[in-house]
Formats: C-alpha cells, structure tokens, sequence
C-alpha cells in the first residue's frame, strides 16, 4: 500500500517504544482520523466549539469545566496563566510580564522536571519545597504537606503537582495545604492514563486544573490535550488562548466558557495565542477520548497484552537474551523487557539500540535501561506487522 510518507520519501519507523513526542505521538483509530479529516472540510466558530468538548470533557472527568489544549504541557502553561490572571483582561494582556501580580508557583522539589519550562514561560518564579531524601537512601521521607503551606505567601499563584503512582505528598493533602490559604494547585497528569478513573481521580481530590496528554495512550492527535477543572479558570484560558482579533461590541463568546458580563472589557491575543488547537485535533480528541472511555481498561489491557503476548513468542528463541513479559492486569500498560547477557553476545545493549534504530526498517524500543542491559519493548504504536519485524531485526543482530 502507498503511503503518504512513501509519496513524500520519508521513511517510517517501527515504535516500539511508546507515544512520544519524539515518535511522532500514536497510531490513530480509523474513526478518529475520519472525524478529523471531515471536520477539516467546514468552517466553524472555534469558541463555540471549544464550548461543546468542554462540556465533553465536563461530561467525562466530572470538573465543571473543560477545554482542548495542543497538549498537557500546553495546558500547564495556560493553567498557570489563569492562576495568575483571574479574569483581569489587563494582566492578561501584560504577560508573561507579571509586575503587580502573584508570581510564584510552589513545587516540590521531587516534582521538578524539564516540562516546567511551561510553568517559566507565563512569567513566574518556581518555588521548590522539601527535599526527597527517600531518593538517597539516606531517609524515608519527601515533601510534606506542611512545608507546602509554610511556603505560601501573597505571592504564592498557585502550587503545581506533577502526578505518578509514587507522587508524594498525597494530592489531597497538598489540595487542603493549598486551599486553607486560597491558592489554587494546578496538576500535570499527562501521562496518568490508564486506568480511565484518573479521568476524575485528581478533580475529585479536588484539583482546580488537571492536565492530560490528549496524543497518548487516548490516542487523539499528537497535538492535543485535556484541561478541566474550575470554570473561572477554564474561562480564563480561554480568554487567554482564543483568537480575540473582534470587537468588543461584536464579540460573542459561548456563555458557558465566557461570561462576558464578568468583564470589563475583553483581553486582545494572550500568552496561549502560540499554542493554538484547530477544529481538527478538537473534534479528533473528543472523538478519541469518547473511544477510550468506551473501550474499557480491561479491554484494553487485553488488546495490549495480546501484542506483548506475540512479541514475547517472536524473541523467546534468541540466543543470549532473556524475555520478561509482564501481563498481569495490575500493570495499566503491559510491556517486556529483553535483558541481553552483553559479554556472550559480544555487543553491548546500547550498541544493539542503536542498530535497531539504524537499520532496515527502523526500530526504536525503550532504551530508559540500556545502560543496565535492558531494552524494553511497548504495545501502544505497534501496527499490524511489526512484532514479525522485530523479531526478525533481533535475530539478525545477535546471531
Ligand atoms: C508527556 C508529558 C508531558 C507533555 O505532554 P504533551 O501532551 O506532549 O504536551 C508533560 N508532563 C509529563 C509528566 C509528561 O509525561
């Protein structure tokens, strides 16, 4: 079959690894990649839009209010602006120049990683709490609750909360640190799905923004995202990332993300103006998200671990390598681990890497333990196919 990349003479890649920016994001359903290219032959009011799959997203993760994003890191950045702004027009249109406003956000310091340069880009300071001594080995314990609380000042505009399955200290307790002194805390969950419960799990703890990647396991677009959470502050991103070149006298916002009764004049392009989302990546989300919600964790554990399960017959033969697979439903993505006994197969795991990712076809796996003499292998962007290659490329290389 031709594809548009063989029309363009672009090769394409086996991703073993997993929907990353880097690799170009997931392999999306038929239906969303349908709804997608017919939502690209119409024109639409982009608010009114954004209005209708916040009330999706609504409707899904159970915050009163959401938006589509080109992604969590955008949504982060945006979130932040609005914990900033409020709904003042003016300070809207003086970032990322936060003179006169709140400019810190409180992170703990386990938390901090190269995705908070979206919190950096709206102008404000990062305040880092605590010390994760349980990292060392030298003590047990992270950032605490209280030491969250003991940082805010009048210029603390929000805490930011960067959610894993080891996240410390607990959301709910950060969320109560938080809200005892009125600052909002602003959650990155891009990668938190599965399980689907997520979906509300950090609006019920009571999180004002919560952040999804929508290009990752929902397999939506690669440039979109989910923000829910407070409707002020939904509002307040819109504002801030909306197309505002109407006038004043003209303009008329969707009521349920914009109550222009509220202001006292709209904001002209805001600080989100450069992550913009088109109708197709929000149709598309919403379609994924719908699709994802629909499936069901265990079927999608089932789907994946199928695809594990082949993988693991296809490299159980190689020589000096031993197959890991795990399959068990308490994992929310299945995945395997090849270890390769380095000294009997003459060739170093970062070697192998790296002539999987140079050779014909192409094929990137999980190199996070290459140095330990792990590659790991992903379910999520395999396509029909590519289990068959793999494990032909493996036995190639370590004959
Ligand atoms: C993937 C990821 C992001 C970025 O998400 P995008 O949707 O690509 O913008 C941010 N934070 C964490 C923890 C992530 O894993």
């Amino acid at each position: 079959m031709s594809s548009v990349y063989e029309r363009l003479g672009i090769r394409t890649i086996i991703n073993a690894s997993g929907p990353s920016t880097r690799l170009s994001g997931s392999i999306l359903p038929a239906e969303v990649a349908q709804a997608m290219a017919e939502a690209s032959q119409h024109c639409v009011d982009i608010a009114e839009l954004q209005a209708w799959a916040g009330e999706a997203i609504a409707d899904v993760t159970g915050a009163e209010s959401g938006y589509v994003t080109s992604g969590a890191a955008a949504g982060i950045m945006l979130g932040v602006a609005a914990c900033v702004t409020g709904l003042d027009p003016g300070r809207m249109n003086r970032l990322p120049d936060t003179a006169g406003m709140k400019d810190e956000v409180i992170i703990p310091r386990s938390h901090r990683n190269f995705y908070d340069h979206a919190i950096r880009a709206v102008g404000v300071k990062l305040v880092e709490v605590g010390i994760s001594d349980r990292y060392s080995g030298a003590g047990v314990r992270d950032t605490e609750a209280w030491e969250i609380a003991d940082a805010i000042t009048d210029r603390t505009a929000a805490v930011a909360y960067v959610m894993n399955a080891r996240a410390r200290p607990d959301l709910a307790d950060v969320v109560k640190a938080a809200h005892d002194r009125g600052v909002p805390v602003v959650v990155d969950a891009a990668g938190q799905l599965p399980p689907q419960s997520n979906l509300q799990r950090f609006v019920e703890a009571g999180a004002d923004v919560v952040c999804f990647s929508g290009g990752k396991t929902i397999r939506g677009p690669q440039s979109s995202g989910i923000l829910c959470g407070r409707k002020d502050l939904v509002s307040a991103v819109a504002l801030q990332h909306l197309d505002q070149d109407v006038f004043y006298d003209l303009w008329n916002p969707p009521a349920s993300l914009i109550d222009k009764d509220r202001l006292p004049g709209a904001p002209q392009h805001g600080i989100g103006r450069p992550c913009k989302v088109g109708k197709e990546e929000i149709v598309g989300l919403i379609t994924a998200l719908r699709l994802f919600v629909a499936e069901g964790d265990e079927a999608r554990h089932a789907r994946w671990a199928a695809v594990i399960q082949s993988l693991a017959a296809a490299l159980e033969t190689l020589p000096n390598a031993r197959v890991d697979a795990a399959i068990d439903p308490g994992r929310p993505v299945p995945g395997l681990r090849l270890e390769i006994d380095e000294a009997a197969a003459g060739i170093t795991c970062l070697e192998l890497a790296r002539r999987l990712i140079d050779g014909e076809p192409s094929v990137h796996c999980n190199t996070a333990d290459v140095y330990e003499g792990v590659l790991g292998f992903g379910p999520m962007c395999l396509r029909e196919g590519d289990v068959e290659a793999i494990g032909r490329r493996m036995g190639e290389l370590l004959a």
